[in-house]
């Protein structure tokens, strides 16, 4: 008889914890999970798939307008948000339930409350006050939003969590923070037709971001007709009468509807039982673990947000995923957290994979830089002034390419497969005699000929 009452206790039903606790079960592990809020976690209930539906809902407008050039006519469009907010819970719901029954069904016992931890294999689930006996913990909290700064009346911002149930669409929004969150929502509000300034203290948005897509981002968004105030911070928020009003640290005043915080997110460790556990967490309170997600306590991990490594839903499930192989498949294995592809659903879109350039000239000696920023075949009859921008950054001594970068219509969905290359291991030679596919956008990818640098 086993001492304990189950092989793995997982505290969090988001990516990382359902991954986990899933593929442990297959393993034949008697496994039990916890979730305080609802199963699917931050991805699933208020990050990347609400979001990704709402930029959507935000892209018909330009659809519609460049539709003209092609012939069409469309009578003057209207749109109707509680309609998209009711829709896009329906599927938050359906999608909720899918998480459930496939838990259920791979034999994972779940627990609908919070869980904290009393020491290095007891659990106690809060609602029950049940304490649970378990070989292996791992702790899959993810993370949370936090409004910072704390201006003057900062109560009155709302964060990505309530953008995702407003009752009504604003007319005016202030979006606040350079991130790729509040580079997602300022655009689809302003793809919704709200007044839209993003407010973001750096000189560009999306820090960490290659240069030039971070140039070619601020542009494409100045042209969209959203206010960028840029090396600028919020110093207040000020409730008159119905609308806010904000002051700006160059002294700036603006009137709005909504402001939105979307300018740090921490791990979720508070009040977790970590510390009397003896576990191990950084300054910002990010669980500190080894490669094999492991921390200092040896029966307790942490993957996924919690542990702040690359956070990212993918990311999240490979994590989990790895850790059940180590611990109970009996098939050791670490996540490669180098090259991530990655996409930003800004209108237009990013896709990016490896390194930017800047980082690359730091870390390689020799690199050789190809460009290329041309306006789509399709803004030919539409008349959009948008522009696509690629870039394949290499290794000059080895020739292998070492980042991606794309912005333009679909990038998201070009960053997957070039993901594949640059795993690979891909030269730019292989780049070079890969046969375009033609008239697509993606075939400068494999025509750039000449360095611009
Ligand atoms: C607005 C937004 C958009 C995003 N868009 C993307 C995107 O496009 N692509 C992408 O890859 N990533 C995106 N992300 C990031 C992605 O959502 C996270 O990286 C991912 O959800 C992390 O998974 P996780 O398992 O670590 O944590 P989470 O998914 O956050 O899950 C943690 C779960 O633990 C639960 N929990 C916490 N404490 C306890 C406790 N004590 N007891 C029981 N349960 C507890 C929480 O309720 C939560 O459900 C986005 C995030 C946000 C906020």
């Amino acid at each position: 008889m086993s001492d304990f009452d189950v092989d793995l206790f997982v505290i969090g039903g988001g990516s990382g914890g359902v991954r986990a606790a899933r593929i442990a079960a297959g393993h034949g592990a008697r496994v039990m999970l916890a979730e305080e809020d609802r199963m699917g976690g931050t991805c699933v209930i208020r990050g990347c798939v609400p979001k990704k539906l709402l930029v959507y809902a935000s892209r018909f407008a330009a659809d519609f307008e460049d539709a003209a050039g092609y012939g069409w006519s469309v009578p003057k469009a209207a749109f109707d948000w509680p309609t998209l907010i009711k829709n896009k819970d329906a599927e938050i719901a359906r999608l909720e339930g899918i998480y459930r029954t496939n838990l259920t069904r791979a034999g994972v016992e779940i627990v609908d409350s919070r869980a904290v931890i009393e020491d290095a294999h007891t659990v106690r689930v809060l609602k029950t006050g049940a304490r649970i006996r378990a070989r292996v913990i791992l702790v899959a909290t993810g993370g949370r939003v936090v409004k910072v700064p704390a201006v003057p009346g900062i109560e009155h911002a709302i964060t990505s969590n309530e953008a995702f149930h407003l009752e009504r669409l604003p007319e005016r929004i202030a979006v606040v923070g350079g991130g790729y969150i509040a580079v997602e929502f300022a655009g689809i509000f302003a793809g919704l037709g709200v007044e839209t300034t993003q407010i973001h203290r750096g000189e560009k948005l999306l820090r960490g971001f290659d240069e030039d897509l971070r140039d070619a981002l601020g542009e494409a968004y100045a042209r969209r007709g959203i206010r960028l105030c840029l090396e600028c911070g919020l110093t207040s928020i000020e409730k008159v009468g119905g609308e806010l009003l904000i002051t700006l640290t160059d002294g700036r005043e603006l009137r709005v509807d909504q402001v939105m915080i979307a300018t740090g997110r921490m791990p979720n460790t508070e009040r977790l039982g970590l510390e009397e556990a003896g576990v191990a967490l950084a300054s910002n309170g990010a669980i500190v673990v080894d490669a094999m997600s492991r921390t200092n306590v040896p029966s307790i991990y942490a993957v996924g947000d919690v542990t702040d490594r690359v956070n990212l839903t993918p990311v999240a499930i490979r994590e989990g995923h790895a850790f059940a192989d180590t611990v109970f498949g009996n098939s050791p294995g670490s996540v490669d957290h180098n090259v991530i592809p990655t996409a930003v659903f800004s209108t237009p879109e990013i896709g990016t994979v490896g390194l930017g350039e800047a980082d690359a000239r730091q870390r390689y000696g020799n690199v050789r830089i190809f460009r290329s920023s041309f306006r789509a075949m399709k803004a030919t009859l539409s008349g959009r002034e948008d522009r696509v921008l690629m870039k394949i950054v290499v290794d000059g001594d080895t020739d292998r390419v070492l980042g991606v970068h794309i912005l333009g219509d679909g990038a998201g969905e070009m960053i997957q497969l070039v993901g594949i290359a640059v795993t690979m291991g891909a030269t730019k030679a292989d780049f070079d005699r890969t046969m375009a596919v033609h008239p697509t956008a993606a075939e400068e990818l494999v025509t750039m000929r000449t360095p611009v640098a």
